[in-house]
């Protein structure tokens, strides 16, 4: 079965997120995993759906002006969580989205790690030592238990809210690649989903094996589109 998160970014207003309930809920979901990433006030909006934050902070409890801990979240029944998403990695450090990564884990909430190279990264052929870091670093002293989870979003930065994806092959190449680097390091219990202008145009094209799903962003606010993916995935 294939997994299909939906990261809404900072993209509704708390009206537009119950209009784009009403319409997820005309969505034959059955087949998938579906998970949606509101933002925080629109938790409750998504009430009945497998919930999942856009990011967490590392500390349960304490002076953190503006964070909301894994330990909150995890009260609140949040079982996924995106971590060091492209568009936080100005704040987030290899370090911080590691405590980030051990704080969902204690709290068994899924992480979804997000990992992927810049433009100029890409042009400068260093893809492979990028990635090889982002997950070095964010697994660093973690040893996962036979019920823990890890999900690996690959996004090239390049291509969030582009317009284009990667080519299958591209994206073959490289998940073979992700998924030796975790071999390497013992994990066995993750999946690994592929972000980055996943559409209703390019899923069939894209669509491969190598890939157990998909990080929408901007399809994921938008029900024609949402719906034809999931019809194409299943
Ligand atoms: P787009 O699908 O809009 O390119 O965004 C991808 C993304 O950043 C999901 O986390």
């Amino acid at each position: 079965m294939k997994t299909i998160i939906c990261n809404q970014k900072m993209y509704l207003t708390k009206d537009e997120a119950k209009v784009l309930k009403k319409e997820y809920d005309e969505i034959d979901f059955n087949g998938v995993e579906f998970v949606v990433c509101p933002s925080y006030v629109n938790f409750n909006v998504f009430d009945g759906y497998t919930l999942g934050a856009q990011n967490c902070f590392y500390e349960d409890r304490g002076a953190y002006t503006g964070e909301v801990s894994a330990y909150d979240l995890s009260l609140r029944n949040i079982k996924y969580s995106i971590i060091g998403h492209s568009e936080r990695r100005k704040y987030d450090t290899d370090e911080i989205v590691n405590l980030k990564v051990k704080a969902c884990l204690k709290h068994t909430i899924t992480p979804i790690i997000c990992i992927g190279e810049t433009r100029l990264e890409n042009e400068m052929m260093k893809t492979s030592e990028v990635l090889k870091r982002q997950i070095t670093k964010a697994l660093k002293d973690i040893t996962l238990d036979k019920l823990d989870e890890i999900i690996i979003a690959y996004e090239p930065v390049h291509k969030i809210g582009s317009g284009s994806s990667l080519t299958r092959e591209e994206i073959e190449d490289t998940a073979s690649y992700i998924r030796k680097v975790l071999e390497e390091l013992k994990i066995d219990n993750y999946k690994l989903l592929y972000g980055g202008s996943v559409n209703k145009e390019n899923i069939e094209e894209i669509s491969t094996d190598m890939i157990d799903g998909y990080l929408l962003g901007g399809a994921s606010v938008k029900k024609e589109e949402l719906k034809n993916i999931v019809k194409c995935i299943k």
